[in-house]
């Protein structure tokens, strides 16, 4: 242990990630707080880190409202369709009425944009998305980071946040360590942003052995934006809302620009219109939401699943029709040559030239985020002016930890924020943290040394682990007293695929099994406590591995509360198989009791504030 020297920094705001929640956010806390100090940290390198890295060709939510285009109402609507009616308005209307203004930004900075030669207009993709070239887009929104930030420490993983040790329930800072010094750092701070990015390979994924890390969700994002406040004791919602993807099989290209920009179509193996054919039986199970349009996302999904169940596989994507024109033909190569490239090579490896052979689909394993086409994450305050009195407490995007912030991946109900919301979601974190400081909410913070010495002692034990195991070693890396983060991983997916809804069960799963998922849960975490690390890299996978269980053990509990299926395709509840809008329209919110390591869960009342909005205008 005392081989690894420690560091101490000071500042106002901490920002936890420096993926687009945590470059907008350093952005934004210059821009308000001139003369404070704002430190970012990445566990990666800040010019290309965060799932954008995994590149993308379209930014994903964009309003226009300069042209009237949009208005946050539509979006807040259409997010709300999509849900199935579960989302946070406050946050997600706040959210769209600035996201603009970030995506100017980000022209006038020099992203590349594809303009439409008629109007002069950003291209659209869809009626949210509008086309980019991204390959230059986090080096851009990164330098915006570094121009604003008193300090960035790449290559550093925060692995747990800071408590205040003279007021009860109020952030002091976090810690963590140097993947490549070996460094402890500890970051006492005023105000932390916790944008640590989603989380992957919880469940098991598709593609295991050699393929292991093809993932649709990029296989880096672990959670920690969950784990961090999970294990400091602050509030999360709808944690059960995981997403599972229809993707391009293998590669996982996606396939928006294909639906939207090339108008291909998907039917199955024998060329018909499945999504039809499960009509009567989607609507015995959530009633009218299968007429809503569009079609939410988990509803198509569940059309897919019910068909290839059925035996009516493989799924597969009309695009010989569209590719025979060959300016589409350039746009469907070039969409995953500048995003997914794997996909492209996954096709040339198996001889599917898209324009003569129709590609399969498939259905993802499970992934939980924020910031896409769900919404699991922490439940935070909303902004004064639109918030209902239980969603507000203060400070726009604060947890229910005094001085912890989050936007992104990190913060749940509000979905569909894509990578132009989860930066705006970071501005509007920033901006309030910096009036949490002005406000002197955060004088007096006491954060001692022991504190930090004892997180010190908790990070390395892994190292210790291995170095006390390794003796013991029978044979390759097997050792009777330590087990690797490799061997950790696959047995936190095998439980979550086989108990939690993962792809061995037809995302399958009920009270029973979620309850001994919990059991397994619970004893993996015990040995989670053997995990040994042989260097510093096998010693961010150990931490990465806590998170994930952490993450996971908060996903379960959540599934196990709500008792209906309210996004079939997602997951389904099989002893409780339909969507019950009487006992269920609300959000499911849990906390973790630090001490005890206990869940408690509460429902939420989900306010339809866009709606209400409109009652009022016409009565
Ligand atoms: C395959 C894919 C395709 C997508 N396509 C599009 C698209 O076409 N258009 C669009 O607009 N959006 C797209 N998105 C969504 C967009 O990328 C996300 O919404 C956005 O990146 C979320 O921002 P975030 O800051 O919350 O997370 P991220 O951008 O992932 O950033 C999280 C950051 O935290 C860091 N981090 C994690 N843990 C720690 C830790 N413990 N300590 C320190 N640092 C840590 C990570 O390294 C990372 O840099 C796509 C995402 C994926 C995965």
């Amino acid at each position: 242990m005392a081989k690894h020297k420690t560091h101490y920094e000071e500042c106002d705001i901490l920002v936890v990630g420096g993926g687009m929640a945590g470059t907008g956010a350093t952005f934004e806390a210059r821009h308000w707080g001139r003369d404070m100090k704002i430190v970012c940290v990445e566990k990666a390198n800040i010019d290309r880190s965060g799932a954008v890295a995994q590149g993308l060709y379209a930014i994903n939510c964009y309003m226009g409202m300069q042209w009237g285009e949009n208005q946050p109402e539509d979006h807040v609507r259409y997010a709300r369709n999509d849900l199935m009616g579960m989302v946070r308005e406050d946050l997600g209307y706040d959210m769209a009425r600035h996201v603009d203004s970030t995506v100017h930004m980000f022209d006038e900075w020099g992203l590349p944009m594809m303009k439409n030669e008629k109007t002069g207009r950003y291209l659209r993709e869809g009626k949210w998305q509008i086309m980019i070239h991204g390959e230059s887009y986090k080096p851009i929104v990164a330098e915006a980071a570094k121009k604003s930030a008193d300090k960035i420490y790449n290559r550093i993983m925060i692995t747990h946040l800071l408590m205040d040790e003279s007021q009860e329930n109020r952030i002091g800072g976090a810690v963590g360590f140097n993947m490549r010094t070996g460094d402890f750092h500890v970051f006492r701070a005023k105000a932390v942003i916790v944008a640590a990015g989603g989380a992957s390979h919880i469940f098991k994924p598709r593609a295991v052995g050699e393929g292991m890390g093809r993932t649709w969700y990029a296989p880096w994002s672990n959670g920690s934006a969950y784990a961090l406040p999970i294990a400091a004791g602050a509030k999360m919602t709808q944690m059960e809302n995981r997403i599972v993807l229809c993707r391009f099989k293998d590669g996982y290209g996606p396939v928006g620009a294909y639906f939207l920009h090339l108008k291909t179509y998907t039917q199955n193996a024998n060329g018909e219109n499945y999504e039809k054919k499960w009509y009567d039986q989607t609507k015995e199970l959530v009633g009218e939401y299968i007429d809503h349009h569009p079609t939410p996302t988990c509803l198509r999904n569940h059309a897919f699943i019910q068909e290839v169940a059925a035996g009516g596989g493989p799924i597969h994507m009309v695009t010989k029709e569209a590719f025979q024109d060959p300016h589409l033909e350039t746009v469907g190569w070039e969409n995953f040559l500048g995003m997914t490239v794997g996909q492209a090579v996954v096709w040339a490896s198996q001889n599917i030239d898209p324009k003569y052979t129709n590609p399969e689909l498939t259905t993802s394993e499970p992934y939980v985020m924020g910031s896409h086409a769900t919404c699991s994450g922490a439940w935070v305050s909303g902004p004064e002016d639109l918030s209902p009195p239980e969603y507000f407490w203060g400070y726009n995007r604060m947890l229910t930890i005094d001085g912890l912030f989050g936007a992104g991946d990190t913060v749940g109900g509000s979905a569909h924020k894509f990578s132009s919301g989860s930066f705006t979601e970071g501005r509007l974190a920033a901006k309030a943290a910096v009036k949490y400081i002005e406000d002197k909410k955060a004088d007096g913070i006491k954060v001692s040394n022991k504190q930090c010495e004892d997180f010190k002692a908790k990070v390395y034990k892994p190292l210790d682990n291995y170095t006390i195991g390794r003796n013991e070693i029978t044979g390759g890396t097997v050792s009777p007293s330590y087990i690797s983060p490799i061997q950790g991983l696959q047995r936190l997916q095998k439980i979550m695929d086989e108990y939690v809804g993962g792809i061995t069960s037809n995302y399958m799963t009920n009270g029973n099994m979620l309850k001994r998922g919990l059991e397994l849960l619970e004893w993996l975490q015990e040995d989670l406590e053997n995990v040994g690390a042989e260097d510093y890299h096998q010693l961010m996978r150990a931490w990465e591995l806590k998170h994930r269980a952490l993450t996971s053990q908060c996903v379960t509990e959540h599934t196990l509360f709500r008792e209906e299926t309210r996004w079939p395709g997602y997951y389904y509840r099989g002893d409780h198989m339909k969507l019950d809008d009487e006992n269920w329209h609300c959000l499911t919110v849990s906390r973790r009791d630090p001490k005890t390591g206990k869940f408690t869960m509460e429902k939420v009342p989900v306010y339809h504030i866009v709606d209400e909005k409109e009652e009022k205008k016409a009565s």
